[in-house]
């Protein structure tokens, strides 16, 4: 794992890992049950909660959480780099034997982390939570997402649950595998499958969101997607073959009845057959040329090899504050009436 931070402090019996983008208003309330829950089942636990570059108020309450509670953990990221790379910047910096990670809605119910515990003490390495039934989601996500599992399923080796999002628990086993995975294009839900281990699901019912409204708008749900299929699947490369040879035959075919025609001396017709083709095939091979583009703009990320994230602050009780800028001793009491207005 990537130690350097977490290994600094004593390890804890239980993290709880959440990723916040613009949660301001569901971090008490996620704090306060979390606490309750958490604290029934053992006083060792910390709650890790990473702020993906929000732009409310979400930062400082995780500042504030982590001043009052010293089981609270910030990871305050330099930027909004996505669900996965932040959810991915709290397992780095966890510090539990087992180790459950969930969204900051409240959309995945704490009260079912004593139920997932239990699986992990009977011997299983991965416990995800499956959805029975999801709350207040549109009839276009229910169906998109149904439609997304059932395609993954199908175009990969790897044996992805349905309907299984990233609410899941964990030991330290399975979790130190997947940090070791660093690709950049990062479907955790995935990853987490893919590395094997013992694993189990526990059916629930996905509560609606307790405040604000999804951080997942059509785009990131695409993109989530396009990497899911593309970091578990060669299929869609292997799509520009089939339609290549389907073409062919059929060309070869078409070719036999210009002959066939063409002995009767029959006249030169067609116009509409020939646009036809062109168009079809034309639409084809940028279709293709597309998919090997998805394939190409990943392997051009992956090389690159930028870290995932950067960390712009750790909050917690014992953290020293924040040091002040090293600029301030150099400006001294610098007039603001001095400044020059810089735009246009
Ligand atoms: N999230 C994040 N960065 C983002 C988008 C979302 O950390 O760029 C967090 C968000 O705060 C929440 C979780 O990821 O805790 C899941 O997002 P959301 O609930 O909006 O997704 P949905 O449940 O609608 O699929
Ligand atoms: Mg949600």
């Amino acid at each position: 794992m990537n130690a350097t931070a977490a290994a600094k402090r004593p390890a804890v019996q239980l993290s709880t890992v959440i990723p916040v983008y613009n949660e301001e208003e569901s971090l008490p309330a996620l704090h306060k049950r979390l606490t309750k829950v958490l604290s029934n089942i053992t006083d060792d636990y910390e709650i890790v909660l990473v702020d993906d570059g929000s732009r409310d108020r979400s930062a400082e309450i995780i500042e504030s959480l982590a001043a009052q509670d010293p089981h609270v953990v910030g990871i305050l990221l330099s930027r909004n780099f996505g669900h996965q790379i932040a959810l991915t910047a709290g397992l780095d910096h966890a510090r539990g034997d087992a180790i459950a990670m969930m969204d900051a809605d409240l959309q995945d119910p704490p009260e079912l982390l004593p139920r997932m515990l239990k699986r992990i003490a009977e011997g299983y390495d991965v416990v995800y939570a499956q959805r029975r039934k999801r709350a207040g989601e549109s009839p276009f996500k229910l169906f998109t997402a149904a439609l997304f599992y059932r395609l993954l399923r199908s175009l990969t080796k790897v044996d992805i649950p349905l309907d299984t999002g990233d609410f899941r628990v964990i030991n330290r086993v399975a979790l130190d595998s997947v940090l070791s995975l660093r690709e950049r294009n990062r479907f955790l839900r995935g990853m987490f499958s893919w590395v094997g281990f013992r694993q189990t699901g526990v059916l629930y019912n996905r509560a609606a969101r307790h405040a604000g409204e999804t951080k997942y708008p059509l785009k990131k749900m695409v993109r989530l997607a396009i990497d899911g299929i593309t970091s578990f699947s060669h299929l869609p490369l292997q799509f520009a073959t089939w339609l290549g040879f389907t073409f062919a035959l059929l060309g070869a075919a078409y070719g036999m009845r210009v002959l066939y025609v063409w002995s009767l001396g029959g006249a030169v017709q067609g116009w509409a057959s020939t646009v036809l083709t062109v168009l079809v095939l034309g639409g084809v091979q940028l279709v293709t040329l597309g998919i090997i583009g998805e394939y190409v703009g990943r392997i051009l990320d992956e090389s690159r090899r930028r870290p995932l994230y950067f960390v712009r602050r750790v909050a917690h009780r014992d953290a020293p504050p924040a040091p002040a800028p090293p600029a301030a001793s150099l400006v001294g009491d610098l007039d603001e009436d001095d400044e020059e207005d810089p735009s246009p």
